[in-house]
């Protein structure tokens, strides 16, 4: 059949067809201000000069302590065990934070977990609760789980931002943090899964979780979130630009820091009550890795500001 043969209604048929198609099937072209200019970061890690705290030392030592204990012992759980625990946790939210109960902004957070957990290694019942806190903060329960605070989603610019801070999260379940910490936690007598109630048990469980002797484990789910930004190409700069936030939040100017006893004993107090090291710190890291990949045509990063404004993941459309 000659292209002058088709049938008129077959073409409007076609063209309708193609209308009707999801959007996320269409080719999309994201518009300038969605793709990231990376020339206006600098990735002048001089502040990584900041001293190390004496804090740093001990939470450094704790952690290998920790992954000595857990190494001599083996897992107690596997992953079909963990999500039926987890569930227990889960219940016991309500009781023991203020959860906020918005299903928009839940299934929109849902639904960037699902592409970031497309191809993940563990079997866990991957979805994101919200609870209200002024402090910026978000935990990978056991089983799947994550909550994040009120405070950090009011920091959060675009999607880019917020995936970050999920991968993050799931970086500590894809290499086994938290079931780890537990196991630890089981072998020094702490957390007995067996001898206590579920609720009390699922209730300790939620204060053990933010034990400060995770840093090394943040670097590490920090490096996770990254190369997870790369892989579904969102920009990595916004990690770096998140955690310039934080740093804000927590510690004030930059040109804050003092010298006098009480600054350092201020300083080296938080840090040993904070569960995740010093943003500037994380920053630092970072940029560092992104300087390694750096090279050749820097690809097009997506910054998906709108996204997160229409609470509209970037899998069902580019803006
Ligand atoms: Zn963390």
């Amino acid at each position: 059949m000659t292209r002058s043969q088709i049938p008129f209604s077959a073409v409007v048929l076609l063209a309708l067809s193609l209308w009707l198609l999801p959007e996320s099937t269409r080719a999309q072209t994201p518009s300038p201000s969605e793709i990231e200019d990376p020339s206006q970061f600098s990735l002048d890690s001089s502040y990584c000069e900041a001293p190390l705290l004496i804090t740093d030392v001990l939470k450094d030592l704790a952690h290998a302590v920790q992954t000595e204990g857990t190494e001599m012992t083996s897992p107690f759980f596997d992953d079909s065990e963990e999500v039926t625990y987890g569930d227990s946790v889960v219940a016991l939210l309500p009781s023991e934070l203020v959860m906020v109960d918005d299903p928009e902004l839940e299934g929109y957070l849902d639904a960037l977990l699902a592409d970031l957990t497309a191809n993940a290694g563990r079997g866990l019942k991957w979805s994101v609760r919200i609870y209200d806190a002024p402090d910026p903060n978000a935990f990978a329960l056991p089983g799947g789980t994550i909550i994040v605070s009120t405070g950090l989603l009011s920091l959060i610019t675009n999607e880019a931002q917020i995936f970050s801070v999920l991968a993050h999260e799931v970086g500590h379940h894809e290499l086994r943090h938290v079931a780890a910490h537990l196991q630890y936690l089981k072998l020094l007598g702490l957390w007995t899964p067996v001898a206590q109630d579920t609720d009390v048990l699922a209730s300790n469980t939620l204060g053990l979780l933010t034990l400060p002797t995770r840093s090394r484990q943040e670097r590490d789910a920090d490096s996770y979130s990254l190369e997870a930004a790369y892989r579904l190409g969102y920009s990595p700069y916004q990690m770096v630009q998140l955690m310039n936030v934080f740093d804000f939040y927590y510690e004030g100017l930059p040109s804050d820091e003092g010298s006098s006893f009480g600054t350092f004993l201020a300083q080296e107090t938080r840090n040993l009550v904070e569960d995740h090291p010093r943003p500037r710190m994380r920053a630092c890291a970072l940029k560092q890795q992104i300087k390694l990949r750096q090279g050749g045509d820097e690809p097009k990063f997506y910054l998906g500001t709108k996204n997160f404004e229409t609470r509209t993941p970037r899998s069902k459309k580019e803006f």
